[in-house]
């Protein structure tokens, strides 16, 4: 099989080499992906060989050094076709999991998983949440490393991990130290096969086309430099990645509002009535206003001036917005949203399956809201529109 690779000419070459790669190799599984749990070890086999991953790695890691302008760009054409699950399972990787490992990692933990990660030949997933809970990591993290002879003993139980049950290598945080507060939590890379690791499949209501697993880690024995970066320093390096993961995740969320306009547009009776073509055209210009915001802070993401606030903000804002886009969008289609498969022209059902767990994925709707009113009150906002007036301006692709 043949995969074109994303081209790296101009922008809208870019756009348009995603565009083809998406609709050829991504697009036509779509279906078959949402009904049988998930994508396979092929989504990422294909993006790693288009080089999806390397776009906003830098050069000198082996990546395109194409920043993360150009890795929305690529969501929004995967998002296009309204099935966020692949979406998440590529950022997962893309936005998380390679900027902890190019953060924080040692020489020998790069050497051994950036190239079959850039290439798509490894895929990994980051095990954060338990079932005691995902918001309140600091006190509700109890998978529990304790330093052994051999380097670390490893015991714990994550739950609703993206990519896990397809990963080989999971991103798993642990607590190091009881007494340490934020500062006892520790980063650890855990090969998938390594005995003690179970990894079984869950359902889950929405993202259907990405993997989701449940990991039970039973005396994992893992050797010292297991360690991402040092102990007791998880809470510091997730803080620095949360801004670009959750940047991506609105570009996905907020494309998938406007595939869901644009198709209920599209319907003849829509077409008809004045009332629903209103509604429509306040919920796109609701969209456009939430990507040009999304777009100045990828863009001064990528000028080295982005940070938190901005992330917090537009993940607060496209979530909720798109999850009464798409039920209005529902409301509007009547029966016909609630049938259908992501291929077939018009059809809601994956989007309005998606938007249910937007109120919890990449971090919960109220924390996040929260710590970007934290942030507000802090005097973020007044530093960030100083900041944003030295940036040269200029729209990303
Ligand atoms: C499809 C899917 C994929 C996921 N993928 C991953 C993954 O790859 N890795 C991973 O680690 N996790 C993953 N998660 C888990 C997700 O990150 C958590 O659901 C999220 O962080 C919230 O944690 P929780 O569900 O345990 O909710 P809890 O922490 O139990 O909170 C429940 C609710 O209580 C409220 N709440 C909690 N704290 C506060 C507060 N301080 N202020 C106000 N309200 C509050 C919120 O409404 C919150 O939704 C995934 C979840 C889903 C549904």
């Amino acid at each position: 099989m043949i995969i074109p690779s994303l081209r790296t000419d101009s922008p809208a070459a870019f756009r348009a080499s995603a565009d083809t790669l998406v609709s050829c190799h991504i697009a036509p599984h779509l279906t078959e992906w949402e009904a049988n749990g998930g994508a396979t070890r092929r989504l990422f086999n294909v993006a790693g060989r288009a080089g999806v991953f390397r776009v906003p790695v830098p050069v000198s890691d082996g990546g395109l050094g194409l920043g993360l302008a150009h890795s929305v760009a690529f969501i929004r054409a995967v998002s296009r076709h309204a099935a966020g699950g692949v979406a998440a399972s590529l950022c997962v990787q893309t936005h998380v999991a390679m900027p902890l490992l190019l953060g924080a990692g040692s020489d020998r933990q790069k050497h051994t998983w950036l190239p079959p990660l850039l290439n798509g030949s490894a895929i990994t997933a980051v095990a954060i949440t338990e079932p005691t809970g995902g918001s309140d990591l600091v006190n509700s993290t109890a998978t529990w490393a304790v330093r052994a002879e051999e380097g670390w003993i490893l015991s714990g139980e994550k739950t609703f991990i993206t990519n896990a049950p397809i990963a080989d290598c999971l991103l798993v945080l642990a607590r190091t130290d009881r007494g340490a507060g934020a500062l006892g939590l520790t980063f650890f890379l855990v090969p998938t096969d390594l005995p003690g690791v179970e990894v079984r499949d869950l359902r889950t209501a929405g993202l259907r086309s990405s993997r989701t697993g449940h990991v039970r880690l039973t005396r994992c024995v893992l050797p010292q430099d297991a360690v991402l970066g040092r102990p007791g320093l998880a809470m510091v390096q997730l803080a620095r990645v949360l801004p670009e993961e959750r940047l991506a995740i609105s570009a996905g969320v907020l494309e998938c509002a406007r595939c869901c306009v644009e198709r209920t547009a599209a319907r003849p009776a829509v077409a008809r009535s004045q009332t629903a073509r209103a509604e429509l055209a306040r919920w796109l210009v609701e969209v456009e206003a939430a990507e040009a915001f999304l777009d100045a802070a990828v863009h001064r993401f990528d000028q080295g001036g982005g940070d938190r606030l901005d992330a917090d903000l537009i993940k607060t804002v496209s979530a909720r917005l798109t999850q009464r886009i798409v039920n209005g969008c529902a409301r509007l289609t009547g029966t016909d949203a609630f049938v259908g498969s992501p291929a077939g022209e018009g059809s809601l059902l994956p989007a309005l399956r998606d938007v249910r767990v937007l109120s919890v994925f990449g971090g919960s709707c109220e924390t996040v809201r929260d710590s970007a009113a934290a942030e507000i009150l802090r005097g973020a906002a007044t530093r960030r529109q100083t900041d944003s007036l030295s940036l040269a301006g200029g729209r990303p692709v």
